[in-house]
């Protein structure tokens, strides 16, 4: 059978699906993810920049690459995002955990969208802990301050940093939970979000899962928690899988 129709009845029959999203979801809104070859991660050791010692270290010189970074990110979301917010809609997708900073799930309509590694789009002083939006902060002199002395840091997290509590927690009991994980646009090679597709695909206490990735190309977890993998652009796959659905569904 045709995967897109697969999925499309998969998703259909679903009691509870969720979406677990990454950097290739958003590529298609001009956002590099870390795989593309001539990015920003070309030119910045993810390693160097993306700790948080180096921050704590230098803000000035890491705040240089999130200037960069956070201008990229003043892009629209694609197809795709559009297409989980209508499957949040229609009832079939319970809620999206991202790995992504960039607000996107958001600004296509998503409502029940969990924040796995923050969010690039505001900022939160590493004294006090005021947010902001990162659109109301001035970048042009190094490290962003705030009003009480602090240097401003996204709110978002760098690696050595905890995942956000609640955001953690929420995923767990919902990829515990659901009967559907699509897995899209991740290589499902970052830790801890990386487990939450075998947390889905079940073990001896909880029935099994339907796990689908939709990826431009194989990941870790092709073949060994996925079910099936539906190789292409998120933004080209996601929306024949809602219009499928309708027709299957009308
Ligand atoms: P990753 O860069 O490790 O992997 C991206 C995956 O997306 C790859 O498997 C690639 O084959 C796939 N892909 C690329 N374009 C695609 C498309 N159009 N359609 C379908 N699949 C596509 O990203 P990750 O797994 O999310 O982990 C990297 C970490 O960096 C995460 O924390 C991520 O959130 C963060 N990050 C976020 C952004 C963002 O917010 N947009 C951008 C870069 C990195």
């Amino acid at each position: 059978m045709n995967l897109i129709k697969k999925a499309a009845e998969d998703i259909s029959k679903a009691k509870m699906g969720i979406a677990l999203t990454g950097a290739g979801i958003s590529t298609e809104s001009g956002i590099p993810d870390f795989r593309s070859k001539d990015g920003l991660w070309s030119r910045y050791d993810i390693n160097e920049y993306g700790h948080i010692d180096s921050f704590k270290k230098n803000p000035a010189k890491v705040w240089m690459m999130l200037r960069e970074m956070i201008s990229l990110m003043n892009a629209e979301p694609n197809p795709a995002h559009y297409a989980l917010a209508e499957l949040e809609k229609m009832g079939y997708i319970n809620a999206v955990i991202t790995q992504n900073v960039d607000n996107l799930h958001q600004e296509a309509g998503s409502k029940n969208v969990i924040e796995f590694h923050g969010n690039f789009k505001r900022v939160v002083c590493t004294r006090c802990g005021k947010k902001k939006g990162v659109d109301k902060i001035d970048m042009e002199n190094l490290p962003p301050m705030c009003e009480c002395g602090g240097i401003l840091k996204p709110d978002g997290i760098f690696f050595g940093e905890a995942i956000p509590r609640n955001a953690y927690l929420k995923s767990v009991a919902l990829a515990t939970k659901c009967d559907l994980m699509l897995v899209i646009g991740t290589s499902a090679s970052v830790y801890p979000a990386s487990q939450l597709p075998y947390l889905a695909k079940g073990s001896l206490t909880k029935p099994k899962g339907i796990v689908i990735e939709i990826n431009k190309e194989t990941t870790d977890i092709t073949g060994i928690v996925s079910d099936y993998i539906i190789e292409g652009k998120a933004g080209e796959i996601l929306p024949k899988i809602v219009e499928e659905i309708k027709s299957i569904t009308s």
